[in-house]
């Protein structure tokens, strides 16, 4: 598939529109529950400018392998795999909300995966480090990279986020979402 056609279908779904960050849905065809925080201070955020000798220093060694190096975990890895509570992931670095439990799924991959994220909190890139290349994602306030998107998900969206459990940190629903990193 060319990368125009990929893209193309991308946008085509209006849930996937939101993370290429070129378009707008009047619908969030998420439903998320008002229990589950998508962010303490909406509207507050932007691009973080910060060094990444200043991200080495507050994030762990392994974390900034993924997120900064663009790394990726080994398979069945992560503790988040068997995260099945309602809540909140958060980007391990700047700590900006970027998926909610409502679209979290088992994939069987070994790596935890979405179905969608929350809306605007992504940014994509081509991947052409393999033979097949890939669409890279990314937070969007600080760019830690998070994982790749694959067309092989579950309805409603299709796609599958393929998601690095060291790039996030999970809150639950009955806890309080830490303040965003500056
Ligand atoms: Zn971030």
């Amino acid at each position: 598939m060319t990368r125009k056609s990929f893209l193309q279908r991308l946008l085509a779904l209006p849930s996937a529109a939101l993370l290429i960050g070129c378009a707008r849905s009047q619908s969030d065809p998420v439903d998320v529950p008002d229990d589950i925080r998508v962010h303490p201070d909406i509207g507050a955020f932007g691009p973080l400018d910060k060094s990444l000798d200043a991200w080495r220093a507050i994030v762990s060694e392994d974390a900034f392998y993924i997120l900064f190096e663009e790394g990726t975990e080994p398979r069945y890895s992560s503790p988040l795999l068997e995260e099945k509570r309602r809540g909140t992931y958060l980007c391990a670095a700047c700590r900006l909300p970027l998926f909610t439990s409502v679209t979290k799924y088992d994939s069987g991959t070994g790596w935890p995966s979405f179905w969608a994220p929350i809306e605007g909190r992504l940014g994509t890139k081509r991947d052409t480090k393999l033979a097949i290349p890939r669409t890279e994602y990314h937070c969007t306030r600080c760019g830690g990279h998070q994982g790749h998107v694959f067309e092989d998900g579950p309805d409603p969206t299709g796609l599958r986020y393929c998601n690095n459990g060291l790039a996030l940190s999970f809150v639950p629903e009955d806890e309080s979402l830490p303040p965003l990193r500056t």
